[in-house]
């Protein structure tokens, strides 16, 4: 006779990537959530334009000073920051429903916000900071994309030396010098910290009924 198969069940994480702006981080996002059916997105608020790319409520929720103030205000935001002039936050109410359904939720946020939410919920949190191979391709990288004025990828080329000086904070850091392997060590990531002891509930009691069940067999 075969025991029932054991469910274990496991409290969700917050899996965060940064990098400065260009490092490839959007890519590896998108392709971590096309893969990866546990994983969702958490869509933040924004005050900065809409890209041509962007759809609002996919890529954010594009919003103005005076709502994203509310939201701060009312205590909406688990964290936000300004990145580059322009607001930036995450609306609580998603990630806490995801959690406690046991769904992992993916932040593309700034060290800034990883900082608030690692004071918050610190348990929960797994830091993956991405570097690119070198500046000269960052800014190429950043040129390429062509979407943002000449003036917004210089701001952007400065702010992402103040992002790279805070890679000591995160829990893994990975350079991105070929895109599927990054993605391949971004994956690796996710699925080792899922199994991590202390994130799987119940595993003290299966472990214990694995043990009689195996007492049960030797003495038999
Ligand atoms: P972008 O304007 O290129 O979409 O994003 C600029 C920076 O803001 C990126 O480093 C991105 O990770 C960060 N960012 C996007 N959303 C949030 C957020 O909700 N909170 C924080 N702290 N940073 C964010």
């Amino acid at each position: 006779m075969t025991a029932d198969p054991i469910k274990l069940v496991r409290r969700g994480l917050m899996f965060v990537l940064s990098s400065p702006s260009g490092a490839g981080k959007s890519t590896l996002a998108r392709q971590l959530l096309e893969a990866d059916s546990g994983l969702e997105l958490s869509v933040s608020v924004t005050t900065r334009p809409r890209r041509r790319s962007e759809r609002e409520g996919v890529h954010y929720h594009f919003i103005d000073d005076v709502h994203f103030n509310r939201m701060v205000e009312r205590g909406d935001l688990l964290e936000w920051a300004t990145v580059h002039g322009n607001h930036y936050g995450t609306p609580i109410e998603p990630v806490e429903d995801a959690l406690s359904a046991g769904r992992d939720v993916l932040f593309d946020i700034d060290w800034q916000g990883t900082a608030q939410i690692a004071e918050k919920l610190p348990d929960d949190l797994v830091r993956v900071f991405v570097l690119p191979p070198s500046m000269r391709e960052l800014k190429a990288r950043l040129e390429r994309r062509a979407e943002d004025s000449r003036e917004t990828i210089g701001r952007r080329l400065v702010g992402s030396l103040e992002e790279i000086e805070q890679w000591s904070r995160y829990d893994y850091v990975i350079v991105n010098d070929d895109l599927q392997r990054a993605f391949e060590a971004v994956k690796g990531i996710l699925t080792a910290e899922r199994l991590k002891r202390d994130r799987v509930l119940g595993l003290r009691s299966f472990v214990s009924q694995l043990l009689s069940e195996g007492r049960d067999l030797v003495d038999h």
